[in-house]
């Protein structure tokens, strides 16, 4: 999917699950986009293409990134490091919700280094359900503000 649908969809998961909290939000969308670091035309490859060039070289698109393990090793390290749990959580949501979404457009290598990929669908990159699907993460964020708003003017 687009680099726009890969913030958005954790952007508004996280909104849901933290009450909008806006570093909360913000964490799970930057991590949205980290797993296409293996794509040097990517948003965040086009960033640090020093990086995205070699993991590609290495690893090929859609593979080591775009994989469970990725998931579990920075989830992990997040711990380790002592970034709150919080935190990691909206990694974990950025990162999981990536795989999900490329999952839908082709596949990915979700077991590697097995080989095998995980294929939800086939959907263009750019198409409809792109489209569809960012709309409906600006839905997620925008209910949790709403709902959020709804508390601050008139508190129970
Ligand atoms: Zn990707």
């Amino acid at each position: 999917m687009s680099g726009r649908t890969h913030v958005l969809i954790p952007a508004g998961i996280a909104a849901i699950l933290f009450d909008s909290d806006p570093l909360l939000v913000l964490t799970a969308g930057i991590a949205g986009l980290v797993p296409d670091i293996d794509e040097p035309y990517s948003v965040i490859g086009q960033r640090l293409w020093f990086l995205a060039w070699w993991i590609k070289y290495l690893c090929g698109h859609r593979t080591m990134s775009h994989s469970l393990l990725m998931v579990g090793v920075v989830s992990v390290l997040g711990l380790l490091v002592l970034i709150p749990p919080v935190y990691v959580c909206a990694i974990a949501i950025g990162l999981g919700s990536h795989l999900v979404l490329d999952g839908l457009s082709g596949g990915v290598q979700l077991w590697w280094p097995s080989k095998q990929r995980w294929v939800i669908g086939q959907y263009p990159i750019y198409g409809t359900t792109d489209r569809l699907l960012m709309v409906g993460g600006m839905l997620l964020f925008l209910v949790s503000w709403w709902s959020r708003m709804q508390s601050v003017v008139s508190p129970q």
